[in-house]
């Protein structure tokens, strides 16, 4: 059993100047105004300002996320985000990967999880060896079973998802995952989250 560490990673090779830049070409065509040199980035800043962000759904992005099945459950409740996700169906597991919860090693509550969790993979190893599909052995998996996915979505729906996710009532493993790709907006695209905050 190896436990790894939540995470999210930008697949896509992005531009930020000619995304800002297709922002602004967007936004202006209702007005048939034309930009200005250096007008881009203080336009798509009032766009979202006065909540003008159905222009923001002109671009996605898609991201690498590792997370354990719980958090993956939560992720997919987001309905304008497109998914693709690793099957417990078809991948049959030689070693478990798992994400611990957020206990300290050596406390009591730690070491209860990590011996049951030992046990599970131990039962679903018998039932591959003893004929099991994965499909069928899968139902010992526990919540804390790691999940791949790619998860794509517009702007508008990342900032929407950034706001719910990072906040404090979400679940820390979801709060991790997602301030990470918030530092990916930050660092890429701050005018696109310059209202959204780390734990916000
Ligand atoms: C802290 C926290 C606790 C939660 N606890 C629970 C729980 O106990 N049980 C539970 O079932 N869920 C729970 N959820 C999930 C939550 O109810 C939402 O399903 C999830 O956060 C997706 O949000 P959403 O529906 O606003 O957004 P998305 O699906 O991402 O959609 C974005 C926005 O599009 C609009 N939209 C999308 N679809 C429609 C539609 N059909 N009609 C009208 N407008 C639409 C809405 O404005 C929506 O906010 C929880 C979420 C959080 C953040």
């Amino acid at each position: 059993m190896k436990i790894i560490e939540p995470s999210a990673t930008l697949v896509d090779e992005i531009n930020p100047d000619e995304i800002l830049l297709k922002l602004e070409a967007c936004g202006r065509v209702s007005h048939q105004s034309q930009p200005r040199e250096g007008s881009t980035e203080k336009f798509v800043r009032m766009l979202i300002k006065r909540g003008h962000e159905s222009v923001l759904e002109h671009v996605s992005l898609t991201f690498r996320i590792i997370c354990d099945r719980a958090i993956q459950n939560e992720l997919v409740r987001h309905r304008h985000a497109s998914f693709t996700v690793e099957s417990t169906r078809y991948v049959k597991y030689d070693e478990l990967e798992v994400i611990a919860p957020r206990w300290q090693e050596q406390t009591f509550l730690y070491r209860k999880w990590y011996s049951h969790m030992r046990e599970v993979e131990n039962t679903y190893k018998d039932m591959i060896e003893h004929g099991a599909r994965p499909e069928d052995a899968r139902s010992v998996l526990s919540n804390c079973v790691k999940s791949e996915l790619y998860m794509t979505c517009n702007l508008r729906e990342w900032r929407w998802i950034l706001k719910q996710r990072t906040d404090k009532a979400a679940h820390p493993q979801m709060r991790q995952i997602m301030n990470q790709v918030l530092a990916v907006f930050k660092e890429k695209l701050p005018v696109i989250v310059e209202d959204i905050n780390y734990d916000s």
